[in-house]
């Protein structure tokens, strides 16, 4: 997507004008792509003199630590009164990677109290709501990484991303787009990467400090989760789903981020229409979903699970337990089909 001229233009008043307290906010369980484009938008900010706090709900995976800077980041279940004096000092307010606030937790109260911090959306999930000054929001852009690229080019400062940058933006590139293999797979993207390629970017490297530094138990959780996977329904509208415990979690010392990925593996499967994987925590069960190419499961999240996201990658909630949500979703999937 083109964005205006006037949109182009407050964007660079606010990066290029005075300097000012900005605080970058991404979304709760944050993902690569979350953290790599908050960190390389608050280097671009630091450079022109401004005073940036990256905000996170909760704590991010343990293999996006080797990330640079990423030790800045303020994490507000660990430090609630240093994001909130931040947010509430911030003349502006980033948004990135998320469009709703409520997925910001107890952040989004904070940034609605402070009423004269101006609200900037950088994000790429489809059906934004209109409560920014400005929305830059591109859903047929692969990740918000990528957007940020956009944005940095647009704004003529595409010299100045060096290695760091160019390693925090190639972590949600590559992330978001499943390595290079799902949709929006555009010739501009490789050329990004290219440039960053040029900027250092040694993507074997991160590669290997992304997919190749997990746990052995995360290893033996995967193929738990696989073997006890289920299918529902017949050709074309098979399902598979997956479902973890909190007790089942326990036995395999699960760490945050250890089921990231579990839940592409079901589409391997010939034919597979949507993937689905339950994750029960303490206050909820997480539910991710995945689909073939003409299978809209944001569309599913958000009529049946309260959720959202893109087409092919969307993700909800149930508040009941695990076998009334999961008879749930079967009825979900057979009404589905029938209505699409
Ligand atoms: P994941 O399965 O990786 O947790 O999430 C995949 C995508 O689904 C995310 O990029 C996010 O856009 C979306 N998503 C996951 N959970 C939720 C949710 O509770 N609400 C909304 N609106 N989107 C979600
Ligand atoms: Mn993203």
């Amino acid at each position: 997507m083109e964005f205006s001229n006037d949109k182009l233009e407050f964007l660079r008043e606010l990066v290029c004008g005075a300097p000012q307290n900005v605080v970058i906010a991404a979304h709760t369980n944050p993902d690569g792509d979350a953290i790599g484009s908050s960190l390389a938008w608050a280097a671009m900010l630091r450079r022109r003199g401004h005073n940036v706090t990256c905000v996170v709900p909760n704590r991010y995976p343990a293999f996006l630590e080797w990330l640079p800077d990423i030790k800045d980041l303020k994490i507000n279940k660990l430090h609630p009164a240093e994001v909130a004096a931040a947010v509430a000092a911030a003349n502006s307010v980033y948004c990135l990677d998320f469009n709703q606030i409520p997925r910001l937790d107890g952040i989004g109260e904070l940034i609605e109290k402070n009423e004269h911090a101006k609200k900037i959306l950088i994000d790429h999930h489809l059906d934004p709501p209109h409560e920014y000054d400005i929305e830059l929001s591109d859903p047929a852009c692969s990740s918000t990484c990528f957007l940020v690229y956009k944005l940095i080019e647009k704004l003529g400062m595409a010299a100045e991303i060096d290695l760091p940058m160019a390693e925090q933006l190639y972590v949600g590139i590559m992330t978001d787009t499943g390595n290079f293999s799902h949709s929006n797979l555009s010739a501009e993207l490789f050329r990004a990467v290219a440039t960053l390629v040029e900027r250092g970017l040694d993507i074997p490297r991160v590669n290997r400090l992304i997919y190749n530094s997990f746990s052995a138990d995360r290893l033996r959780l995967m193929g738990y989760a696989l073997s006890k996977m289920e299918t529902v329904g017949a050709d074309p509208h098979r399902v598979a789903y997956m479902t973890l415990t909190e007790a089942e979690l326990r036995r395999f010392n699960f760490r945050l981020g250890d089921s990231e990925g579990f839940v592409n593996y079901p589409l391997s499967i010939r034919d597979m229409a949507i993937s689905a994987m339950f994750i029960e925590t303490r206050q909820f069960i997480r539910i991710s979903l995945r689909s073939r190419p003409d299978v809209d499961v944001s569309e599913f999240a958000r009529r049946y699970f309260d959720g959202g996201g893109h087409k092919n990658a969307a993700g909800g909630k149930s508040y009941e337990k695990m076998p009334a949500t999961i008879e749930r979703f079967k009825k979900a999937v057979e009404e589905f089909f029938v209505t699409v």
